[in-house]
C-alpha cells in the first residue's frame, strides 16, 4: 500500500497516519523526521541539507526528493509506505513520480482529509495540553473533569501560544493555497480520495480503509 496523506492543520491527520501504518504494517515517512535522521547520522545528504537549514533557507527540492527516494529504497518499504508532509508542491510531486518510475513502483492513493475552515479553527483553538505529561484535551469535545487540570496527572493545562484564531486561520489558509495545485495534480491522475474529516475518528478511518482495499 503506497499512500500519500494530505490534510490541513487540525484535521486529525496524525491520528489517521498512525491508524493506517498500524493496519498495513508500513512505515510512516515524514520528511521532517528523515531529514533530522540524516542530519543526525551525518549522511552526505544530511550534511548538505543542514547547510541550508543553518542559513535559515528551505532545503531545495532535489535534496528533499533524494532523501525521500533514499528512504523509499529501504527494506521496510517493500510492502509500501505512508508519505506525510511530502510532496508539498507540484514540482516535488513530479520529481517523486520520476523517482517511483525509476524504482518501478506506483502510488495507490492520495488520501485527502478535508474539513471546513471554521471546524478546523475551533478544533485547534480549543486544544489544551498538559504541561507535565503532554496529554491533550479539547475544551468542548474532550474536556478535562476539572477545568485547567489534567485528568491523568493533575498537571496544569495550557494552550499553545500560536493557537490563536488569527494565526490558525492564516496557517490553514496558507495550507489550502499551497496544497490546491497538488490536489489538482493528483486528481488528474485519478489518485485522490477525498475524505470528510469532520466525521468521528473511527468513521474517517473506515472510509479510508474501504476505499483503499
Ligand atoms: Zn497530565
Amino acid at each position: 500500500m503506497r499512500i500519500i496523506l494530505l490534510g490541513p492543520p487540525g484535521v486529525g491527520k496524525g491520528t489517521q497516519a498512525a491508524n493506517i501504518v498500524e493496519r498495513y504494517g508500513i512505515p510512516h515517512i515524514s520528511t521532517g523526521d528523515i531529514l533530522r535522521a540524516n542530519i543526525k547520522e551525518g549522511t552526505e545528504l544530511g550534511k548538505t541539507a543542514k547547510e541550508y537549514m543553518d542559513k535559515g533557507l528551505l532545503v531545495p527540492d532535489e535534496i528533499v526528493v533524494s532523501i525521500v527516494q533514499d528512504r523509499l529504497t529501504k527494506d521496510d518499504c517493500k510492502e509500501g509506505f505512508l508519505l506525510d508532509g511530502f510532496p508539498r508542491t507540484v514540482e516535488q510531486a513530479e520529481a517523486l513520480d520520476k523517482a517511483l518510475d525509476e524504482m518501478g513502483i506506483k502510488l495507490d492513493k492520495v488520501v485527502n482529509i478535508q474539513a471546513d475552515k471554521e471546524v478546523l479553527i475551533e478544533r485547534i483553538v480549543g486544544r489544551r495540553i498538559c504541561r507535565s505529561c503532554g496529554a491533550t484535551y479539547h475544551i468542548k469535545n474532550n474536556p478535562p473533569k476539572v477545568e485547567g487540570i489534567c485528568d491523568k496527572c493533575g498537571g496544569e493545562l495550557y494552550q499553545r501560544e500560536d493557537d490563536t484564531v488569527e494565526t490558525v486561520a492564516t496557517r490553514i489558509q496558507v495550507y489550502l493555497e499551497q496544497t490546491q495545485p497538488l490536489i489538482d495534480f493528483y486528481r488528474q491522475k485519478g489518485l485522490i480520495l477525498d475524505v470528510d474529516g469532520t466525521q468521528p475518528i473511527e468513521e474517517v478511518f473506515n472510509t479510508i480503509v474501504k476505499a483503499i482495499e
